[in-house]
């Protein structure tokens, strides 16, 4: 072990953690529970991260559970904790996020674990050895702590939120054609301007985005061809991304778009043509676990706010199989994925204390 690895492992078996690495390079601490057969809640979030990124995203939620378990001081509960520190949840390396809690899950294909071989190999693990990664017994469900990465929380004086669930994604590659012309000799009302109807559908996306509630809608990208200042354009290539936590609303606005932006092309004389990329579900939190969260902000008068996550997280995985809940703490700026991101002392004290509430309410229900 090495590297970050070899930090955790001595602060893990500080707390009384038993530390393994699996073969896709999650570190994994078990502090057990009062008996052996106790059923397992993992605390965790991921070790990696992006480049020319901050230091907070990702590895404050496997310090945070370290250091619960540490606060345990050797108090055992009727369920154990393993904390677990994630590997390659970003996908900027293979350009796949979420390898290491999909190992938990059981939910890695040959092609991706022979896309990641060579590197964990080479990191001295055996890829053969990915299967056995897999979560094994009973779970009481699965508890990460993240930072917001948006400026919500700030915005609202908060210093945590409770994750209702993570939005799903819709994004899309869409075109309008028309004709490149003349930019002095061809009369307004005989152009066929792809750029002006692109910009036209650019302000309905806001407009409708903005009608939903907590509806986000984003062109981020547009390409206009044959992109010369004296040329109307006759091609403006854009991406798409939708996102909301409830599927049907997402979806229908997804179509309302779609359908917009084929009136508009109509109406100027152009073409509209779109491609599907993504198409992600959202993923819930348990209502039982947060309820449980939101018990323990209001224990520690905390106000117990709500709020979606537009990112994804390793949590939306492990959902798959487990009860899962997870707290935002604030990010300052709403600043992420960049050298500026930062947090508050006083948040990370308010999310330990929220944290070791949950755990004691975890215990009287399991106790
Ligand atoms: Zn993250």
């Amino acid at each position: 072990m090495h590297g970050v690895h070899a930090d955790l492992r001595t602060w893990m078996q500080h707390a009384g953690m038993t530390v393994s690495i699996d073969a896709v390079g999650n570190i994994r601490g078990h502090y057990a529970g009062a008996t052996v057969d106790a059923p397992r809640l993992i605390i965790g979030s991921h070790l990696d991260t992006v480049p020319h990124a901050g230091a907070f995203d990702g590895i404050l939620g496997v310090v945070l559970g370290v250091e619960l378990v540490e606060l345990l001081i050797g108090r055992r509960f009727h369920f154990a904790i393993e904390v677990v520190g994630f590997s390659e949840e970003e996908g900027v390396r293979f350009g796949v996020p979420f390898i290491g809690s999909r190992a938990l899950i059981s939910d890695i294909d040959d092609s991706l674990a022979a896309l990641a071989g060579e590197a964990i190999r080479a990191y001295g693990l055996d890829p053969a050895k990915i299967p056995e990664a897999r979560t094994t017994g009973p779970t009481v469900g699965y508890l990460e702590f993240h930072i917001e990465q948006g400026p919500v929380l700030e915005s609202l004086n908060l210093s945590l939120g409770v994750v209702t669930a993570i939005a799903g994604q819709s994004r899309c590659d869409v075109r309008f054609e028309g004709h490149a012309n003349h930019a002095g000799t061809t009369p307004m009302k005989l152009r066929h301007d792809a750029l002006a109807g692109a910009a036209e559908w650019i302000c309905a996306v806001e407009r409708e985005a903005l009608a939903g509630r907590d509806l986000v809608a984003t062109v981020g990208k547009i390409d206009a061809r044959p992109g010369a200042g004296n040329v109307i354009a006759g091609s403006a290539a854009m991406s798409l991304d939708v996102r909301h936590v409830d599927d049907g609303v997402r979806s229908g606005a997804v179509a309302r778009l779609l359908d917009g932006a084929q009136q508009i092309a109509a109406r100027r004389g152009l073409t509209f043509t779109s491609e599907l990329r993504l198409d992600q579900a959202a993923a819930p939190m348990d209502a039982g676990l947060t309820e449980l969260l939101a018990q323990a902000l209001r224990a520690g008068e905390y106000p117990d706010h709500r709020m979606p996550s537009g990112a994804g997280h390793d949590a939306m995985i492990m959902a798959k199989r487990m009860p899962a809940a997870m707290l935002f703490l604030r990010s300052p700026g709403g600043i992420s994925h960049h050298p500026d991101e930062s947090v508050l002392a006083q948040d990370v004290a308010a999310a330990l204390a929220t944290g070791e509430r949950f755990l004691d309410e975890l215990e009287r229900m399991h106790g």
